[in-house]
Parts: C-alpha cells; sequence; structure tokens
C-alpha cells in the first residue's frame, strides 16, 4: 500500500484521458508543479468529477505509483467562480494559469508563483483593477520569481538610487538623470517618476499588497507599455492562451 501525499494547491489544467479518466497538473505548495491521473473522474457519479477541473483549489490526497501519481480526493476550498463566470475574466485566468504552469517546476520551491496566481486570480475576480494592468502586474511579477528582470532600483551606469528617469533600450536596466543625459538620452527613453516607482513597487512588495494601488491613466499606460516590451524579451515563449486575450 503506498501512502497518501497531502498537498495544497490549485488545478493549473485538465485532460481527457482514455475512457473516464482524467490527468491533471497542478501547483502545490509542498512539490511545486505535479501531474496526476485522477481516475473515473469523468464518470458522473465519481467524487472526482467536479473537483479536477482548472481553477479548484484545494488539499489534495494522492499517492505514488510506480511511475506516475494518482489523485484520491481534493477538498476544494475556492473554484474562483467570480473568474470563472465571465468569459474575458477567465480568459485572462486561463493565461494566468498557463504562464504560472509554463515557469513552474517540479519539486522546487513554487510557494511564491502558487501565492501570486492565487492573489491575482482573487483581484481578477473583483474586477477592481484593469484586466491589462492585473495581466502586466502579473507577468512583471513572474519575471521577479523567475529571477530575470531589469534592475530597476539603480542607475545601471553609475550605481545612483535617485534621480531614475530612463529605461535603457535594450531593457536590462534604468539610468539616472545624470546619465541619461550625459549620453544624450541615445541609449534609453524616459519614463516618468510615477511609473519608476510603479516598477519598483512591483518588484519589492509583499505578493498580499502587489494590487493595492490605484494609477493615473497615463501612469497606467506608460507602465502597460513597459512591460509588453519586457514580456517579449522576458517570458518569450507562445503561450496558447494568450492568442484569446483581447488586450
Ligand atoms: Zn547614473
Amino acid at each position: 500500500m503506498s501512502d497518501t501525499i497531502r498537498v495544497h494547491g490549485i488545478v493549473i489544467s485538465s485532460m481527457p484521458v482514455g475512457e473516464y479518466d482524467k490527468r491533471i497538473v497542478m501547483l502545490t505548495k509542498e512539490m511545486g508543479k505535479i501531474s496526476a491521473f485522477a481516475r473515473k473522474a469523468r464518470r458522473p457519479n465519481s467524487h472526482l468529477l467536479g473537483v479536477t477541473n482548472a481553477f479548484v483549489y484545494g488539499e489534495i490526497e494522492l499517492y505514488r505509483g510506480k511511475s506516475y501519481y494518482t489523485i484520491s480526493n481534493i477538498k476544494a476550498s475556492e473554484y474562483f467562480t467570480d473568474v470563472t463566470s465571465d468569459i474575458d475574466k477567465m480568459m485572462l485566468g486561463t493565461y494566468l494559469l498557463e504562464v504560472a504552469g509554463y515557469f513552474a517546476q517540479e519539486n522546487n520551491d513554487e510557494k511564491e508563483r502558487l501565492l501570486l496566481l492565487y492573489r491575482t486570480l482573487q483581484v481578477l475576480g473583483t474586477g477592481s483593477m484593469s484586466l491589462e494592468l492585473i495581466r502586466c502586474i502579473f507577468e512583471y511579477r513572474t519575471m521577479v520569481i523567475n529571477g530575470v528582470y531589469p534592475n530597476v532600483f539603480e542607475c545601471g551606469k553609475c550605481g545612483r538610487k535617485d534621480e531614475l528617469v530612463a529605461i535603457n533600450n535594450n531593457l536590462e536596466g534604468v539610468k539616472c538623470k545624470f546619465c541619461a543625459e550625459r549620453d544624450g538620452y541615445s541609449e534609453c527613453r524616459p519614463i516618468k517618476s510615477s511609473t519608476m516607482y510603479t516598477l519598483q513597487y512591483v518588484v519589492g512588495s509583499s505578493i498580499k499588497k502587489l494590487y493595492s494601488f490605484e494609477l493615473k491613466p497615463e501612469i497606467e499606460n506608460e507602465f502597460i507599455l513597459i512591460i509588453e516590451r519586457l514580456r517579449v524579451k522576458y517570458l518569450n515563449y507562445e503561450f496558447k492562451s494568450a492568442s484569446f486575450l483581447k488586450i
């Protein structure tokens, strides 16, 4: 008899396999990304039927077979129905799941990524922020968790921590007023100080407070334009669900 393993996490994807089974990929607190089989989960009377779908968060019981995990039960505590009941939110939510799943690794500490995903889905459900801004904040913090993102806290040329006024054209860092003026803004582009602060905030904030701010429209627009450029460089992958996004 194999021992039951208990983990906490969210179902990232769920695929039908064979006649009645499903193959589930989950992002968990204890084991990072794992995939497992849910036997007979597509039978109408299965206790796994409603809880082995994407967006379900809860306590997952599984056991290890010879070469794969099998799910015995999921006690769901969150379904994110505010997200799944709205087509635009669901599309973005699906993208968030795909991005988190792509970068998460097996047997790796993915607690922060899971927390980011959970918090982002919560905010997406409330509708308190534009979908575009939610996407960009999530993406930028994902770059930070991945460990590959521009240093926005000091001038890449002289190390100054204040008077940061521009982002380098290679998107690898920022520049202070003095260095930017010296090179005549030829290698960098000016950005507003509130946008610079927003970039720093998204890097340094706790996940809990990550979405607790409001931006003036011109700052939001500039922030989004920068993240769109960073996305190409740092999240360089064609996510299937991205093609369905209107934003
Ligand atoms: Zn400088």
